[in-house]
């Protein structure tokens, strides 16, 4: 059987790249399909969902140039990047001509506008040939971040056990189950039965070479595991440990942000984590924690914007 996605087509024991045209839009995206000697599953592999999380979108494009089908059991697709107009514009991560965020409107609609056709795209190439998702994100280009995995939790048993085996095998310190089943990108995929994790690592619009050696390293790994890339599965120091209850804070007010902590460092309920000021110094809002936990990601930008995203932490479950 042959891979095949837009004009670009992989015969068994072949590689391909190239655009594959969005219908209805002038967007093109790059692909790599990698066609394995052998018969196995089929991995998607996207990158640049949010197109300024450099670190997801550069390991991506490196494991595109470096995977060879004699080393590949089924068949892997590497989307890299998949917002490519935003990439081109160095938008903060929305869809340039109609300013979507990707991961916000899944399975998009092939009626819409580019984003929802971008998106149901990539949802049809989900239905029709994909057995497992890996999702490759970083902190936006305002954000910092601890490196963690979310697994899909609204999904079927089998395909939360699935995508829970998935992110232990990622070399991050904390793992976080999803209960969102629409939009996101991962989250659709669980609920079409596929089972899916989303890495984050590196973040505020930056990459670093040892950072993408980390990240190449955690996408071979769950490629191992699911037996698409050859090689025994590397046994991580530390399993990801679970964090839960996590606490999505937005702003209340647009200003400029003084956080006050890192991530990664463990808060105890009540303790301020952050402020908001306004020009001339004066406190809109303290952000204080609603419960002991550690810090997954906070805005590192000084602007700061009402409803927009400021702090994220969650509870540590051993
Ligand atoms: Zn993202």
């Amino acid at each position: 059987m042959q891979l095949k996605i837009g004009s670009i087509v992989a015969k068994r024991g072949e590689k391909s790249s190239g655009y594959v045209s969005i219908p209805g839009t002038n967007i093109e995206i790059p692909i790599t399909l990698i066609a394995g000697e052998s018969a196995g599953k089929t991995v998607l592999i996207t990158s640049g969902v949010h197109n300024s999380e450099y670190t997801g979108i550069e390991t991506a494009i490196q494991l595109a140039q470096e995977f060879l089908p004699v080393h590949v059991a089924g068949n892997i697709i590497i989307i890299h990047p998949l917002n490519i107009s935003g990439f081109e514009n160095r938008t903060m991560s929305v869809v340039a001509e109609d300013g979507k965020n990707l991961n916000r409107i899944f399975p998009g609609d092939p009626n819409g506008t580019e984003g929802d056709k971008i998106s149901n795209f990539i949802a049809t190439v989900l239905e029709g040939q994909t057995d497992f998702l890996i999702d490759l994100h970083a902190g936006d280009g305002y954000e910092t971040l601890t490196p963690y995995v979310y697994y899909v939790g609204a999904a079927e048993m089998n395909v939360v056990k699935e995508s829970k085996a998935m992110a232990e095998k990622v070399n991050v310190p904390f793992m976080v189950q999803s209960f969102i089943s629409t939009g996101g990108l991962y989250n659709y995929a669980g609920t079409c039965g596929i089972p899916s994790i989303l890495i984050e690592r590196g973040g505020e619009a930056r990459w670093t070479e040892p950072e993408i050696e980390l990240y190449k390293e955690d996408v071979k790994n769950v490629l191992r595991h699911l037996s698409v890339l050859e090689g025994k599965v590397k046994i991580n120091n530390h399993r990801p440990v679970e964090v839960t209850n996590v606490c999505y804070e937005n702003a209340s007010a647009t200003g400029c942000w003084y956080p006050c902590k890192q991530v990664g460092d463990r808060i105890k309920i009540g303790e301020v984590l952050g402020v908001i000021k306004d020009y001339f110094g004066n406190t809109l809002q303290t952000c204080r924690a609603k419960s002991n936990g550690i810090i997954l990601y906070q805005v590192s930008s000084l602007c700061i914007i009402r409803n927009g995203s400021m702090i994220t932490y969650g509870k540590i479950n051993r």
